[in-house]
């Protein structure tokens, strides 16, 4: 019986192992699975045939002439079959609720929002918002919402990813809130949460210049400092899930007050509510607590430091090289392969400068092989709602992956 059990796990893991081969390439060829993966070309043409029946894979010619002359005859490549299943993506943020369903292939094939401040919601009302967006976007994908196989949440605050709970968030009026149980009563498939910057970090893992990086951070400055982490493949979370939050890593013995409540945060020199604290000299009348207040500030500010404001200036040089200090403490611990700076204000070349990368060389260990790669990416916001919808693909258990693959018509897979 035992033997029986380890070879349906060894199986579905071989099965999840040829998929995010797949995922990864695009299209690729059965002999270039078996390189990459080390499975042997068997095996792999018999995972590969399992994955075509269950619906999830299918077969496309490679079209290059190159290829065709290489080889002498077409190429059979696989590639995901995007219609095998479709999620949604939510992203809660303090202005907008925005949705996205995604195929199976990870393409766009329907979306929703609303603008809202989000805190100001009661919870109920809030759930309500939510759902009405992901029936929107499943209309506009042509997708009965029982047929979605799974929706994943992001959203910025401490949110255990493992119970769904967000025990604090800037978007929701009350703390503690079972998010995810929330919303499996109003639909059918799994839901997932996650952290924004974690959703941030599966994105690029996914999707973005993390695919095929084993060994990555991710870090995102908006109103806080975020930041993922991908160890040996797979994202890392910490005991209670609340790991990797470089933002609250003490940079200073009795710093500047932060918004957790402590002192010397590195997000209390960084993030976009400090940068305008120390601002308050040159730009008095902007509002901490409001987001379209804050994001005018800000600009206002960005345009002084171009205009040749020394203050401006200095205020932004300050916070480059304490983010060059973050990081280094990062590198010196974690040892990454790479840091990548992502999300929708890493535009700001005043604060991604030479004094950050200068800071984080002085800083880090000095010896072996030179530091980090360092990239940015700009994504804008689609990079949380694709990211949320990898949560959601991810979550798949290999029941709904495989299991009632093949006998599904939407009613088998919502369990109705
Ligand atoms: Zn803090």
């Amino acid at each position: 019986m035992l033997k029986r059990v380890d070879s349906d796990w060894l199986r579905d893991i071989n099965r999840r192992r040829v998929l995010r081969e797949v995922r990864k390439m695009g299209a690729v060829a059965r002999v270039d699975i078996a390189d990459a993966t080390g499975l042997s070309p068997a095996t792999v043409t018999v995972v590969a045939n399992e994955l075509i029946e269950h619906g999830l894979l299918e077969e496309a010619r490679a079209e290059t002439e190159g290829d065709q002359r290489r080889r002498g005859r077409p190429r059979v490549l696989l590639r995901l079959a995007p219609g095998a299943l479709r999620v949604a993506g939510v992203k809660l943020a303090e202005h907008r609720i925005s949705v996205i369903i995604v195929d199976f292939a990870g393409e766009t094939v329907g979306e929703a929002e609303t603008a809202v401040r989000t805190r100001a919601e009661p919870l109920d009302a809030l759930i309500n918002l939510i759902e009405e967006n992901i029936r929107a976007a499943a209309r506009q994908a042509r997708v009965r919402p029982r047929d979605l196989a799974g929706i994943g949440i992001a959203l910025p605050g401490y949110v255990d990813a493992m119970s769904g709970t967000a025990w604090w968030s800037p978007v929701l009026a009350e703390p503690e809130v079972h998010l995810t149980t929330l919303l499996e009563r109003r639909f059918t498939c799994p839901v997932f949460a996650d952290n924004d910057a974690n959703i941030a970090t599966l994105a690029e893992l996914w999707f973005g210049v993390g695919q095929g990086v084993r060994n990555f951070a991710v870090v995102t400055v908006e109103h806080g400092v975020g930041m993922g982490m991908v160890l040996d493949g797979r994202i890392r979370r910490g005991a209670r899930g609340l790991g990797a939050e470089l933002g609250h890593m003490k940079v200073a013995l009795d710093g500047a007050p932060c918004r957790c409540g402590q002192r010397g945060c590195l997000e209390a020199y960084v993030a976009d509510y400090a940068l305008l604290r120390r601002a308050s000299s040159i730009l008095p009348d902007v509002d901490l607590s409001d987001p379209a207040r804050r994001r005018e500030g800000l600009t206002a500010l960005t345009a002084l430091a171009h205009d040749g404001s020394n203050e401006a200036n200095a205020i932004f040089r300050e916070a480059a090289a304490m983010l060059g200090l973050g990081m280094a403490n990062l590198v010196n611990i974690v040892d990454p392969g790479m840091i990548i700076l992502s999300g929708t204000r890493f535009r700001n070349e005043l604060l991604f400068s030479d004094i950050m990368a200068q800071t984080l060389r002085e800083n880090s260990i000095p010896f072996g092989p030179p530091g980090p790669e360092i990239r940015t990416h700009v994504w804008g916001d689609l990079l949380w709602t694709r990211g949320a919808a990898a949560l959601a693909l991810e979550g798949l258990t290999d029941d709904t992956l495989f299991g009632l693959q093949t006998t599904r018509t939407g009613a088998a897979l919502a369990g109705a």
